[in-house]
């Protein structure tokens, strides 16, 4: 192992242009679970079993709000999570000068905490909030502090997060960002998603550079493509690949 940290060293090393391309796997060791494996949500009121693939979906959300932001509240916003060694080595190349990019499925703002400029949050964020109506800006502590369905002050719409619901389409700005960055990238580091969802995997057929490194516990279907796989705690990884550049 210690040889492939040596060998990702050398890359980070010889790199210029980095895009980092992330999943839910970056934030679990903040202590934030992916929610495709929490247990889904029972409502005694409709005596109906949801899953979490359901309770965050468009319809969901509009059929039965209450519902949705018990789940919401309970397994999407970590208010109190904090930046780990993986956040705060990619904001380190960042402003190094070597990383141009985070892209990032997690919807939990910690790049941003971590000093992290340029990420393109692919899935939205918990951070953001917004009248339907009037558009006022909520932060995640306003949501949290509302009992059921979060109501605006100014005009009494109901707030809903700046996130990509299932159903719902993808930001375009975001989506062409995301595209430039990795087209124009000489290393394309994947970590902690097992590039099942969408667009991750299309999003990967964009990048044309010298080094793709695939950091993930387990194997991916990517890993053949990989120039380096390495099959480990990626928070612990970045953190010894980046002591070990100069
Ligand atoms: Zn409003």
């Amino acid at each position: 192992m210690n040889e492939k940290i040596e060998q990702l060293s050398k890359i980070l090393r010889d790199s210029n242009n980095i895009v980092f391309f992330g999943g839910a796997g970056i934030s679990t060791s903040s202590g934030i679970p992916d929610f495709r494996s929490s247990n889904g949500l029972y409502s005694k009121k409709l005596n109906r079993n949801f899953t979490p693939e359901q309770a965050v979906s468009h319809t969901f959300f509009i059929r039965y709000p209450e519902e949705f932001f018990d789940f919401y509240k309970e397994n999407l916003v970590y208010p109190n999570a904090k930046p780990n060694d993986c956040h705060i080595a990619l904001a380190k190349l960042e402003e190094m000068g070597k990383l141009k990019a985070v892209v990032t499925q997690n919807i939990d703002g910690l790049h941003q905490a971590a000093g992290s400029k340029v990420v393109y949050e692919l899935h939205g964020s918990v951070l953001r909030n917004y009248c339907m109506k009037c558009h006022t800006f909520y932060d995640a502590g306003y949501i949290l502090e509302q009992k059921g369905v979060p109501h605006c002050v100014k005009c009494d719409g109901v707030i809903k997060p700046d996130v990509v619901l299932y159903e719902e389409g993808l930001d375009d700005k975001v989506i062409s960002g995301a595209i430039e960055a990795i087209e124009r990238a000489d290393t394309l580091i994947i970590g902690g998603t097992s590039l099942v969802v969408y667009p991750a995997a299309g999003l990967i057929n964009y990048f044309k550079g010298q080094n793709l490194v695939l950091i993930n516990k387990s194997a991916t279907s990517a890993d053949s493509k990989a120039d380096l796989v390495i099959n480990d705690d990626i928070a612990k990884i970045m953190k010894e690949a980046i002591e070990g550049i100069y």
